[in-house]
């Protein structure tokens, strides 16, 4: 992509209704724009992040053989009376009306709205275990919508819903899409812990919640100090071994009844980017959903329910990823992998170095930004800095000379002078 022909619109300033750095760095750096509270236009720039995000994750759940559906973001209310959900929600739950009068919602969670595809189709044990996810807008009127799309009213979510036979089943399914979420999270280039917590208006016996360390996290965590170890890559667990390790969630730690010792004992702030529910019969005894036993007999259907925050994980990629220059993006989720300055653009050898750069990088399938417009280099530099990408390439009068090019780490601030194909293949790599 030619900066020329982008659309990159850049701050200036720290906006000041940002209180977080990622919300600041997202303002900045032309990846969002507020159009109302909580309520935001994806840019090109932070688009292509959140596109990545969802592949990632729909990838992740693909492997771990769950079946991607796209419900409607509008619902009736119908189903939500059979559930008993219709009040429980209250104010968050965003109704109003067609032209015939009918009462609809946008869609906060879609337990009740699955489970209709789910009874339309599904009349046998035979179809289970089934678990069918989506990625899809959800709007939620919060009270205080706040740190961007961190905590926004409209975000994206992966909303995921398996159904099994027996508890036993679901607990399986569970502990499969725990080991998931970790994965996932990893592959976004975040470390994550999972704590017991409430199960809220979603409900359940048995919920955990995946949180991401940062200080400016909203919720309060408590967890035993092995986790600090696994964190920083010096042991290995399996999520067996991880489930049987001490972590929850504020509402549920309670300091006399907490098995850790204290000076084992870890407090830290954390980004809920991730919610895993085990429901059991809670909404197929609501809505009366059974399916035909081995037995031949009606026999009622156990459910899980598995939540990750899309748009919010770019907010908490950013939190963790950053310097005081700008965003750093992890490889795998970067709007771009290289940036290309031209220090001098209008000289014949630095316009032919560059573009024969772009086009060798192009070929190799790697995106590439590459800033052809007329601006100083500091400027240049200083907008690749801020925008993130993990390698920067730069060709001025020097290196067209001696035939290099200046490449830059974004991670490590380290700088090679390499040929063009040199670089091709290590960003390639
Ligand atoms: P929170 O406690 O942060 O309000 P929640 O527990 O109400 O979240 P869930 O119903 O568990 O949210 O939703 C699944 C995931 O969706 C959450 O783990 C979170 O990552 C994300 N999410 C929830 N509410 C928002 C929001 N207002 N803005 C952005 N992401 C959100
Ligand atoms: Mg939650």
């Amino acid at each position: 992509m030619r900066l020329s022909r982008y659309f990159l619109p850049l701050l200036k300033e720290d906006p000041k209704e940002a209180q977080i750095v990622s919300h600041k760095l997202m303002l900045r750096a032309g990846l969002i724009r507020q159009q109302a509270a909580g309520i935001y236009t994806w840019l090109p720039l932070g688009l292509r992040a959140l596109d990545n995000v969802e592949r990632i994750v729909a990838d992740e759940l693909d492997k771990a053989g769950c079946v991607r559906v796209l419900m409607p973001t509008l619902q009736p209310t119908e189903l939500w009376k059979e559930s008993g959900r219709y009040d429980a929600l209250g104010k968050e739950m965003l109704r109003f009306k067609d032209r015939a009068d009918r009462e609809l919602l946008y869609s906060p969670t879609n337990e009740e709205m699955i489970i209709d595809n789910f009874r339309a189709f599904v009349q046998s044990y035979k179809a289970l275990p089934l678990n069918l996810y989506q990625i899809n807008w959800k709007f939620r009127d919060e009270i205080r919508p706040r740190f961007g799309v961190m905590r926004g009213r409209e975000f994206l979510m992966k909303d995921g819903y398996s159904f099994h036979l027996t508890l036993d089943d679901a607990k399986r399914e569970y502990a499969q899409m725990y080991d998931t979420y970790h994965r996932i999270f990893k592959r976004l280039g975040l470390t994550s812990i999972a704590v017991s917590a409430d199960s809220g208006a979603i409900g359940g016996s048995l919920s955990h919640e995946f949180q991401v360390i940062a200080d400016t996290g909203e919720s309060a965590l408590y967890y035993d100090a092995a986790f600090d170890d696994i964190r920083a890559g010096k042991v290995e667990m399996s999520g067996e071994e991880m489930r049987k390790l001490y972590a929850a969630a504020d509402e549920l730690h309670v300091p006399e009844k907490c098995p850790v010792p204290k000076e084992r004992l870890r407090e830290a702030r954390g980004i809920e980017v991730g919610h895993i529910f085990l429901l059991g019969r809670k909404y197929t005894d609501a809505m009366g959903v059974d399916v035909a036993g081995p037995d031949g007999k009606p026999t009622r259907v156990e459910m899980a329910t598995f939540g990750i925050g899309v748009s919010r994980l770019v907010a908490a990629i950013i939190e963790a990823h950053h310097d005081s220059n700008g965003i750093i993006w992890p490889e795998a989720v970067t709007p771009f992998k290289v940036g290309i300055v031209n220090l001098k653009v209008g000289d014949a050898g630095c316009d032919a170095a560059c573009d024969a750069l772009y086009n060798a990088l192009e070929k190799a399938g790697v995106e590439t930004l590459y800033d052809d417009r007329k601006e100083s280099a500091g400027s240049k530099f200083a907008t690749m800095d801020l925008i993130g990408l993990p390698w920067v390439a730069a060709i001025g009068p020097r290196g067209v000379a001696s035939g290099t090019v200046e490449l830059k780490n974004r991670t490590t601030g380290e700088k090679m002078e390499l040929s063009a194909e040199a670089v091709v293949t290590k960003v390639a790599g």
